[in-house]
């Protein structure tokens, strides 16, 4: 849309240097955008001074916010299935590469999604930063999630001396490459091999030295592992992992810790059962909200 509206014409060879004093004087209206005439530039102002004259502007489209999304690395998980805000998104957006859109929840035993690319690269893959570890991820391979940056972080916290730990979920290695810095050695393992060979890399990418990808299934440990191995064991399969809490128990150390994360519509859900297997302290927090009716919880659970 034009207007007409107060300008201030220069030479171009002078433009950057009067923008910039514009901007610097609160004179520069940035509704419009500049006009350019020949040799001269035009830029709009806010109000008439001594040297501005009337021009015709065109008017900068109102910026609004993009649609929600998840971002992960390089990539948009947008929650509605729509091109015209995907390209909104990807054009508003510099570090963003493709926009995508789950067309299912996390489901299957590898706990992916199905997606399909809405705007941009014709991939799931990207690059991710986390507080200085860097990730290759590929969502439609693997489990990756974000939002557990934070519950990574608490984990690392807790750590007070070099640790065994056993990862039993691993999936692309966010929980073992955190924790690797205060371990003396970590086994992490997934059933899903495209997710060990995405743990392989980031193991790499990382330069750790200390953690042992694996490819098992939990409920095969008992037989790859002594009793009471570990001092801190990571149960990261929120939808049914109740099922493995019997081979976690006899590989955690009498002092160790169990950390459980489990999906549930009420508080303290899991203290019945997880009360069967240790008289120690259980601890219950909430990591995120997960759907109207459910969260995502986690137990830090002592073995003793
Ligand atoms: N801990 C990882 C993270 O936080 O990103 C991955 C968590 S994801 C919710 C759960 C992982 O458990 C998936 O990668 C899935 O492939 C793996 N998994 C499912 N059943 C398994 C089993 N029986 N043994 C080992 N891994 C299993």
């Amino acid at each position: 849309m034009k207007e007409q509206h107060w300008g201030i014409k220069v030479e171009k060879s002078n433009g950057e240097a009067v923008r910039k004093r514009l901007i610097a004087l609160g004179m520069y209206d940035t509704e419009f955008k500049p006009v350019c005439e020949d040799d001269f530039i035009v830029f709009p102002v806010v109000s008439e001074k001594e040297s501005s004259g009337e021009y015709i502007f065109e008017k900068r489209p109102k910026k609004r916010e993009p649609a929600r999304h998840e971002l992960i690395g390089g990539i948009a998980v947008m929650q509605s299935d729509d091109p015209g805000e995907a390209e909104y998104l990807l054009e508003s957006r510099p570090v963003i590469h493709t926009v995508l859109y789950s067309k299912s929840p996390v489901s299957g035993e590898y706990r992916t999604k199905d997606f399909v690319v809405l705007a941009g690269e014709n991939t799931t893959k990207t690059h991710y930063i986390e507080y200085n570890n860097r990730f290759v991820i590929d969502l439609s391979a693997a489990y990756f999630s974000a939002r557990l940056a934070n519950e990574r972080q608490r984990i690392y916290s807790l750590i007070e001396k070099k640790e065994r730990i056993l990862d039993m979920f691993a999936g692309v290695g966010p929980f073992p490459v955190v924790l690797s810095e205060k371990a003396s050695v970590i086994y992490a393992g997934d059933i899903n091999p495209g997710a060990v060979a995405l743990m392989k890399e980031n193991i790499e990418l990382n330069h750790k030295k200390n953690i042992i990808p694996m490819l098992f299934d939990a409920l095969d440990l008992k037989g790859i592992f002594s009793a009471h191995s570990f001092d801190r064991i990571i149960m990261n399969l929120p939808m049914r992992s109740e099922e493995f809490l019997e081979v976690a128990f006899s590989l955690c150390k009498k002092g160790g810790v169990i950390h459980y994360y489990t999906l549930q519509s009420e508080k303290g859900e899991m203290l019945d059962t997880l009360g069967r297997y240790t008289k120690g302290r259980i601890c219950e927090k909430v990591v995120r909200s997960y759907s109207p009716a459910q969260h995502h919880a986690v137990y830090d659970i002592n073995c003793l």
